[in-house]
């Protein structure tokens, strides 16, 4: 089984048919990560249709400022999400500095309830994966995902001996930093992610559509790096997922389809 640990199915638009399509006929688990509220509504109704999706719900460190003070609000979807993300802290992309206080707190906040509800937490880490580290051993939450890792060799060394997942996506075929990053992470920490739709626009700066079906191509360039085949790729992979999950009081019922 095919797994895709960090998409924005919300964002495909008219091509949600087509995504959720590529999704059964490929058998693609996908965790269906939310940037906010209105995010995250959508997610649950993307959710409906399928049952490889599933959505989660974060506030992604991009939209901490206009949340930071209504945290109260979101109390609700958190306790009805039955993992956290997109979470984290961006201090790299997002340059207006007066939010980086915001984003701590709603990061903090996060953090904070996947510990109490034993939730497994998606991560964005840019520039802040020190922090993010610390926070996860402040608060002992041990089950999380570090999406697409792009910070310093030695955090990732110290979040692969702490035990984080990592998933790695598409940039696995340009970027030479982020193929050592592939090629460090240890076989049982290892997962796969697209981060489409929007992946590929974001990495070439042109108008591709990232479809679900990206998530191959991840595999044959993890594979080859590895010096395996995308097939052992893929078992190592659904594997890794099945660990994440097993024993997840939300997730009882996913956990199950993975060990058969
Ligand atoms: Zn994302």
């Amino acid at each position: 089984m095919l797994i895709d640990a960090h998409v924005h199915l919300d964002k495909y638009g008219d091509l949600l048919d087509a995504a959720l399509k590529e999704i059964e006929t490929d058998n693609i688990f996908t965790v269906a990560t939310a940037m906010d509220v209105p995010s995250y509504l959508q997610l649950q109704e993307i959710g409906k249709r399928s049952n490889l999706v599933l959505p989660t719900f974060g506030i992604h460190p991009r939209r901490a400022a206009e949340y930071s003070e209504r945290l109260h609000e979101i109390g609700r979807y958190v306790e009805a999400s039955p993992a956290i993300g997109e979470i984290g802290l961006d201090f790299h992309w997002v340059k207006d500095a007066s939010t980086y206080p915001a984003q701590r707190k709603v990061l903090d906040y996060f953090i904070a309830a996947a510990a109490e509800q034993n939730k497994f937490v998606n991560l964005h880490t840019k520039a802040g994966e020190k922090e993010i580290l610390d926070l996860l051993e402040k608060y002992d939450v041990r089950r999380a995902i570090i999406h697409w890792y792009s910070g310093p060799m030695d955090i990732l060394r110290a979040m692969v001996d702490y035990g984080c997942y990592f998933t790695i996506g598409v940039e696995v075929l340009y970027s030479d930093y982020i193929k050592s990053i592939a090629k460090a992470v240890p076989d049982h920490l290892l997962l796969t992610e697209t981060d489409n739709p929007g992946a590929f626009r974001w990495l070439k700066k042109n108008d591709a559509v990232g479809m679900p079906t990206a998530i191959k191509v991840v595999l044959e360039g993890v594979a080859e790096l590895r010096q395996s085949t995308p097939e052992t790729i893929e078992s190592l992979v659904q594997e890794n997922f099945a660990r994440l999950v097993a024993n997840d009081p939300w997730l009882r019922a996913i956990g199950s389809r993975f060990f058969q």
